[in-house]
């Protein structure tokens, strides 16, 4: 059974418990016990629940558990009503809610910032944001009802005002040498995203050093290197400090036309804040 060395973080089903000291995520929770033993058996190691909306109906409460991130896969607009009804422990914890649906979007996003709970959208989930992504954009920079931020525009934009250093890799928790994935059948690689595409470094039966080992492993511990040493076009994009080539690392041809647009679309915004602060500087100047 793998150990892995303690400054990783794990993304795991209950089915596969984690043993050693590294930070635990569990997806896969589906009910109250599940989710006391769980918090029982990880204790502080634990750092993240993630649970569909629908499985809220099985959760009596939320109160007395302590996670720093609770996650919640909300698929429709009806799903607000489970969330609803743990509303007040929900919104003391650091809960993030993962979209799954681009249909009524806007009012989803609606309620829950309101309730300062942090929205993510995952950017691979394309054929449901396309459509909307101009929407949210725009509703999230010039909304004045947003209270909370929608991932992963938030982070983005800290990248592009220089307040982080950090890529859509970072933001999306797949973060090479320590993220790691175990899915249902015990397999393990960096993410979800890694499970669909049918990348994996190894499987829960074998031993850390088998696992470090495995050549997809290696040679995606520098996702930089290895985009320059492919001299792949993702290395003269303007927006590669931020993105980092995340829509391309499984195939050259993805098309990442519409998140170019988001990318600029952020960088614009920017730039308009900074010329209207030029701007007013130099009125105040000249009115001195
Ligand atoms: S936006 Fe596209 S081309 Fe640019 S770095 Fe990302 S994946 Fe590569």
């Amino acid at each position: 059974m793998i150990v892995f060395p303690g400054n990783t973080r794990i993304t795991t089903t209950p089915s596969f418990p984690v043993a050693g000291s590294s930070k635990v995520c569990v997806y896969d929770v589906n009910d109250q016990a599940t989710l006391d033993q769980q918090c029982q058996f990880y204790k502080e190691r634990l750092c993240g629940i993630e649970l569909d909306a629908e499985k809220l109906e099985r959760i009596k409460s939320l109160a007395n558990i302590r996670i720093s991130t609770l996650r919640i896969c909300v698929s429709s607009l009806d799903d607000l009503h489970y969330i609803d009804r743990l509303i007040q422990d929900i919104k003391g914890k650091n809960t993030a809610v993962i979209l799954k649906t681009g249909k009524d979007i806007l009012r989803v996003v609606n309620y829950l910032t309101g309730f300062r709970i942090k929205i993510l959208i995952s950017p691979v989930e394309n054929e449901i944001f396309i459509p909307v992504l101009d929407e949210l954009i725009d509703f999230y920079m010039h909304q004045t009802t947003v209270r909370s931020p929608i991932e992963p525009f938030h982070s983005i934009l800290q990248t592009m005002i220089n307040l982080t250093r950090i890529t859509l890799w970072d933001i999306l928790q797949e973060k090479p040498g320590f993220d790691f994935y175990i899915t249902g059948e015990g397999k393990i690689t960096l993410s979800k995203r890694w499970a669909e595409n049918g990348r994996y470094f190894g499987s829960t039966n074998q031993s850390w050093d088998t696992l470090r080992t495995d050549k997809l492993f290696q040679k995606i511990q520098n996702p930089n290197k290895l985009f320059f040493a492919e001299q792949s076009e993702c290395v003269f994009c303007p927006h590669f400090t931020q993105c980092g080539g995340y829509f391309k690392i499984f195939n050259a041809d993805a098309d990442c036309k519409p998140w170019k647009k988001v990318f600029a679309t952020l960088q614009e915004e920017i730039q308009n804040v900074r010329r209207i602060l030029t701007e007013y500087g130099k009125t105040e100047k000249t009115a001195k």
